[in-house]
């Protein structure tokens, strides 16, 4: 049976550096040759993630934010317009594999969205390749196409093949998601990047769920990813929709939920079918701009302890070492109590 890994696993080696300064080292990647980041960070598509607020900062931010799908074809094309008129370059809006899915992507795309997304939690299905196919032969080049989510190497061939131009990558990892709980189904996250990176295919590989840390963001994008797609780490910011609401004690905190949980499926379409996902409260965290910086920070200063000045660079270099459980522990802060 296969082994697999996953971020707590492994640890990047330090190597010698020349880099002088961080100012040296870039973040820049490309979704594709016409469409390039300088900080390779795409916020969910999730209803407590991604509204209009979260991807006008995402994209002033160099980021990119993807508006999420669970309303009326109005007010998410709503939401892109509001994003397109405050000034933005680059806004992604998703899409589903069923129903208005087509609908909804041409009226996304004419109020400005330049990435689509087509996002359904097993995405290595047949409804994935009708739909690849329907919207390429609609935008062809135009429009940036995302999909997934998979979690192989033959999941991610066979979306590039069907013409999907990105990839998220990971199924059952998110800090949010009971998938494999419920269906006894899934990959460990970093694994999966591992695995999908060894594609010939020409597609952006997205590093999708279960990253908690800048430190986790530069093992993916050590391990192959071009992206990571981050829920739990922008969720609870000022932009992320939803109210602060006062816990006792003076805690704030706004909603943070799984799209697939009983609580988000009846609130969007009025029934459920498999629970996979969790609703929570997670700590209110000020403004994405401040989180941002220091994600940035960390991840500009993991490539300098590989010695790399750019992701590409990281990739080809990286160095790995994988770790006990006692290594775990001392890899965490630890500071000796009695
Ligand atoms: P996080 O960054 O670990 O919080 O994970 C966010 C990712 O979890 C999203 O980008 C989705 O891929 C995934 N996700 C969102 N909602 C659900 C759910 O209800 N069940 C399983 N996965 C989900």
């Amino acid at each position: 049976m296969k082994e697999a890994i996953t971020y707590d696993d492994v640890l990047l080696t330090p190597q010698f550096s020349d880099i002088r300064s961080r100012s040296e080292v870039h973040l820049t990647s490309a979704l594709d040759d016409n469409l390039v980041l300088q900080l390779p960070i795409i916020s969910s598509p999730m209803d407590t993630v991604t509204e209009s607020e979260m991807a006008f900062m995402m994209d002033s931010l160099g980021a990119l934010g993807v508006i999420h799908r669970y309303n009326s074809i109005e007010e998410q094309a709503g939401l892109v317009a509001e994003v397109v008129n405050a000034g933005a370059d680059n806004v992604g809006a998703a899409v589903g594999v069923s129903g208005d899915y087509f609908e909804r992507a041409q009226t996304l795309v004419e109020n400005g969205a330049n990435v689509i997304c087509v996002d359904v939690a097993h995405g290595h299905h047949i409804l994935m390749k009708e739909t690849l196919g329907v919207l390429k032969k609609s935008f062809g080049e135009a429009v940036h196409i995302m999909a997934g989510n998979v979690a192989t190497l033959e999941g991610i061939n066979d979306l590039a093949q069907w013409g999907a131009d990105s990839i998220r990558c990971n199924i059952g990892g998110g800090s949010i998601c009971s998938t494999r709980i419920q269906t006894g189904h899934g990959l460990p996250g970093l694994q999966t990047i591992i695995d999908c990176a060894k594609t010939e295919h020409d597609v952006a590989i997205i590093a999708d769920g279960g990253i908690r840390t800048a430190g986790d963001i530069v093992k993916a994008l050590a391990a192959g990813a071009d992206f990571v797609m981050l829920g739990s780490l922008l969720a609870g910011t000022d932009e992320a929709p939803g109210e602060v609401v006062a816990f006792p004690n003076n805690v704030m905190k706004k909603r943070y939920r799984g799209m697939a949980s009983k609580e988000a499926q009846m609130e969007w379409r009025g029934n459920y079918s498999s629970n996979e996902g969790i609703t929570t409260f997670i700590d209110h965290k000020g403004s994405v701009v401040d989180i941002l910086q220091d994600l940035r920070g960390g991840v500009l200063s993991g490539l300098s302890y590989s010695g790399c000045r750019t992701i590409k660079g990281l990739q080809t270099n990286a160095k790995w070492t994988k770790q006990t459980t006692a290594g775990q522990s001392e890899s965490r802060t630890h500071i000796l109590s009695k």
